[in-house]
């Protein structure tokens, strides 16, 4: 992955989100975080570590911590490891402008993944638990739109009282 449409979106001298991905620990758990974007229309940025970038989503609605309420998540441009930890500002004119504020943030173990559809388990302040990301065709956004929505938990197993 790269950071190629993250760095040509954005003019360094004007804003201070990161431009390259910070140096984490190995031992470190992979990165999740939601930020809360008072942009244009106000909106809630998932990203999750892979690779050595986070990959990112556009959610327009508060993301749910429970089971039966999905969200529209737009994918959007990767960004740097260590994005995670920008609050603040982005000034009038450049891309993204508004203020950005850590909603939640985390860890998240990743239980399945392909090019269509994630499985993964969060351990966040607000979200906790197994989600999925499932990539839709949608009429409006093409391939980039996905759903996100918590998973139940898996049943019980059965007693086996014989
Ligand atoms: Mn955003």
């Amino acid at each position: 992955m790269s950071l190629k449409e993250y760095r040509a979106k954005r003019r360094f001298t004007r804003t201070r989100e990161p431009s390259v991905s910070m140096e984490k620990k190995p031992e470190d758990g992979l990165v999740y975080v939601i930020q809360k974007h008072r942009a244009s229309h106000l909106h809630f940025d998932l990203r999750l570590e892979e690779a050595g970038v986070l990959k990112s989503w556009a959610i327009p609605k508060v993301p749910p911590n429970t089971p039966g309420i999905r969200r529209l998540a737009v994918r959007t441009e990767d960004h740097p490891l260590g994005y995670e930890r920008f609050e603040g500002t982005i000034p009038k004119g450049e891309y993204g402008a508004g203020t950005v504020e850590i909603w939640d943030r985390g860890e998240y173990r990743l239980l399945e993944s392909g090019p269509d559809r994630m499985t993964v388990e969060i351990s966040g302040r607000r979200l906790n638990g197994r989600f999925a990301l499932i990539r839709i065709k949608a009429r409006e956004g093409g391939d980039k739109t996905w759903l996100f929505f918590k998973l139940r938990e898996p049943a019980v197993a059965d007693r086996n009282d014989n």
